[in-house]
């Protein structure tokens, strides 16, 4: 007999791991004991040498499904003799901590009780085992156990004990165990009719969809406002009353043959769309669908979504004459945070929804919903959120505790402890204040969860940020030092640790954005770096263009077209249609800007670039939502054109001229839009081709890494990917987190490692 101690890291609590040790245990006669603590997972067993090395290897390649394991140790000791094996109670080990599971989405064993007839669970709404359920979004405490969570309210009834109790049990100390008998309940109110509880508020509810009612649902993370997808009407006034003009809407639906109806979806896309964490997937639409033009203005793709807790399944049951796609969007007015209490909802959603559904589980964290697309086969982050926070990278070194505070858009936060960044879940745009009141709790919610005590701060060199004042304030009331980090500098480092780069060599990085606050203070955003995580150095950038009257022309496209024609000397002639577009009064206001420097920045922005070629083309003046005429831009290109139009480098500028001149001399030749917009983006990748050659030679380097918010662009992460692969350059992009802001967090935290001493 030898006895073995052993100590496992990673997501192993709360995913049925002691249940399934325990029943190994028994498969090969080991005795001892396994249990919980603040550090991971302990086990003592004892048994024969064969037996124990059995036992060993299956717990860990055969680990329940939703467990991570991260680390095993193993140690031979003197051990008592037992004559069973058992779970013993959780222990609490001081300063240690262990990584939280996100939120799962239902399973196939769940999903198959809950429309079983005979089953006890049958049709309800928060029906869950050890393997799915809500985790991070009910967490108020740590250890993870019921009592921390907002489950401690409902006390279990003696089936559900029973259960829990029981190590052979799929619900074997499942937290948010429930029944009908003992759990949450859902209900329906409206302003038109009776409270309804239970399976007829559900009904109802369904109703009032079918009817092309709006409704508000309480789901895992927060409120959805859902309506009938293909109902044009219901649709058109879900976006006047949201004040969401054309922001693409996420939709969801029961189940795959849905998607399949509606969209194209190869294997890859099918594997993210169905994996437990059901993010929503941006697929092209298929022609000749009823889909209606308002569900997403502008654009060929859709962003779809299974159901993927109970009561959504319940709630989008197929039956004959009832809607098969729904919108399902967050429960805000305009861009606000997702409104995630029952009172909130009530207050805030009262002017949108025509009924609510609500439920008596409390949400402790508000959690959106994440948004993928797949990419060479892999995973493609736009926003990283429920399903994935907060689950961590892991870092190519070992690092002190810090906290970066990220930017101020689409903003994270990213905590780091040993080889641990755990990334928040994406909290948004700062100026908003509940936002901001939901990144400042998240940070205190987060160092308690990881039980971290920062010894360091990070956060971006834009004095403005709240991020950063919020950053300069920590610094100071805890005394720790504070490192401020050039933001293009942050994207960098980002994709480096999204890529686990553990080297200190330089790569060439492109980082293309939309704004990020530069050395010079001007607005940077069309980067072509040098480094690594420690330095940086700007190699190329595109020439300085104006932005007259700051931040406010970036809402107006054709303002931004407007003063880079008279930056190149180009006259505003009225057949070119951003100078139609624009009022006397605009174009007098703006030469005076221009002229005068006044409130007029120097940008050398990509993302402005693309503003201004919209413009150019007449495809878009003015946005309502973040980016938009660079999205609609890259919308209408075609992958057959292979034209792109000449540039010119000076020295260390990429000058704009030719490209403008020749953009305009093909807009008078009535060339088509797609065929300019197309051509460039074949610019654009053929540019970064020809810097990254220039670099290769002059200081041989090979890897090149892509970040930045205009890295969302399919099209040209395509095409640049593919031509820098063929000229032999490796190539680093974005696996884990997103290209545009919601990464920068974690480029802070691993930079300030590489200054921590
Ligand atoms: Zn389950
Ligand atoms: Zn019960
Ligand atoms: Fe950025």
């Amino acid at each position: 007999m030898v006895s073995k101690e052993i100590h496992i890291k990673g997501i192993v609590q709360g995913v049925g791991f002691r249940p399934f040790v325990f029943s190994m245990a028994k498969k090969y006669n080991i005795t001892g004991w396994v249990r919980n603590s603040s550090a991971g997972v302990d086990i003592l067993a004892n048994g024969t040498p064969q037996d124990i090395g059995g036992f060993i290897t299956e717990v860990k390649t055969n680990p329940p499904p939703l467990a991570k394991i991260d680390e095993i140790f193993e140690s031979d000791i003197n051990s008592d003799d037992y004559n069973d094996f058992t779970i013993l109670q959780s222990q609490k080990i001081p300063g240690e901590f262990i990584p939280i599971s996100p939120d799962v989405s239902i399973c196939s064993e769940c999903q198959k009780e809950l429309f079983d007839p005979g089953n006890h669970r049958y049709r309800y709404p928060f029906i869950n085992c050890t393997n799915c359920g809500p985790r991070l979004t009910i967490i108020k405490e740590i250890p993870y156990d019921r009592p921390n969570t907002t489950m401690a309210e409902f006390s279990m009834c003696d089936r559900c004990q029973t259960e829990y109790d029981n190590p052979l049990d799929r619900r074997f100390h499942a937290q948010p165990i429930a029944c009908p008998d003992c759990g949450p309940q859902v209900w329906f109110e409206s302003s038109t009719s009776a409270p309804k509880n239970g399976e007829s508020g559900i009904q109802q509810a369904r109703h009032f969809l079918k009817d092309g009612k709006i409704i508000a649902i309480k789901g895992l993370g927060g409120f959805h406002l859902a309506c009938d997808a293909l109902n044009r009407e219901a649709v058109s006034n879900l976006r006047q009353r949201k004040k969401r003009s054309d922001k693409p809407f996420a939709t969801m639906v029961f189940g795959i043959e849905t998607v399949e109806k509606y969209c194209q979806i190869n294997d890859a896309e099918k594997i993210l769309i169905e994996s437990p964490e059901r993010p929503i997937v941006i697929l092209l639409r298929k022609k000749g669908t009823h889909i209606p033009e308002q569900i997403a203005p502008g654009m060929k793709t859709l962003g779809v979504m299974l159901a993927y807790t109970p009561l959504h399944l319940l709630l989008l049951e197929p039956e004959n004459g009832y809607p098969d796609l729904f919108v399902m969007t967050s429960g805000n007015i305009y861009d606000e945070t997702i409104t995630y209490t029952n009172e909130s909802a009530k207050e805030v959603l009262y002017s949108i929804a025509d009924g609510f559904l609500f439920h008596n589980r409390d949400i402790n964290i508000r959690i959106d919903d994440s948004v993928i697309t797949e990419y060479n086969g892999q995973k493609y982050f736009y926003r990283r959120s429920r399903g994935y926070a907060p689950n961590a990278i892991i870092l190519p070194n070992r690092s002190p505790e810090i906290l970066a505070v990220g930017g101020e858009l689409k903003n994270t936060f990213c905590l780091t402890k040993k080889k641990y960044a755990f990334i928040s879940h994406h909290i948004g745009d700062l100026k908003n204040m509940e936002t901001y009141q939901a990144f400042t709790e998240g940070i205190a919610n987060y160092q308690h969860m990881f039980n971290a005590k920062p010894q360091f701060i990070a956060c971006d060199l834009h004095p403005e940020y709240l991020s950063t004042k919020y950053a300069y304030h920590y610094s100071k009331a805890n005394n720790i030092p504070l490192l401020q980090v050039q933001h293009h500098h942050a994207h960098l480092a980002a994709c480096l640790a999204d890529n686990t780069w553990d080297s200190d060599e330089n790569v060439i990085g492109i980082c293309l954005d939309g704004t990020g606050y530069g050395l010079d203070k001007q607005i940077w955003g069309c980067e072509i770096l040098i480094g690594g995580y420690r330095m940086f150095q700007r190699k190329f950038h595109l020439e300085y263009m104006p932005l007259p009257g700051g931040d406010s022309a970036i809402l107006h496209p054709n303002r931004i077209a407007a003063a880079y024609l008279w930056k190149l000397g180009l006259p505003w002639d009225d057949h070119i249609s951003s100078i139609k577009s624009l009022t006397s009064e605009e174009k007098s206001v703006m030469k005076r800007q221009l002229e005068s420097h006044i409130n007029t920045p120097n940008t050398s922005s990509m993302g402005r670039l693309f503003d201004a070629v919209a413009s150019l083309i007449g495809l878009r003046h003015t946005i309502n939502y973040e980016a938009q005429a660079a999205i609609e831009l890259e919308q209408i290109t075609e992958p057959s054109i292979t034209d792109a139009y000449k540039f010119e480098i000076t020295e260390n500028i990429i000058n704009l001229n030719s490209v403008i001149s020749n953009i305009l001399s093909d807009i008078n030749h009535s060339i088509h839009g797609a065929v300019i917009s197309t051509k460039f983006h074949n610019t654009i990748a053929n540019l970064i081709l020809f810097l990254c050659k220039q670099i290769e030679k002059e200081n041989n380097l090979h890897h090149v890494a892509l970040s930045g918010g205009v890295w969302q662009n399919q099209y040209l992460l395509r095409k640049t990917y593919q031509i820098l692969t063929e000229e032999g350059f490796s190539v680093l992009i974005h696996h884990h987190i997103p290209p545009n802001d919601g990464g920068i967090s974690l480029g802070q935290a691993v930079i300030a490692n590489k200054h921590y001493k």
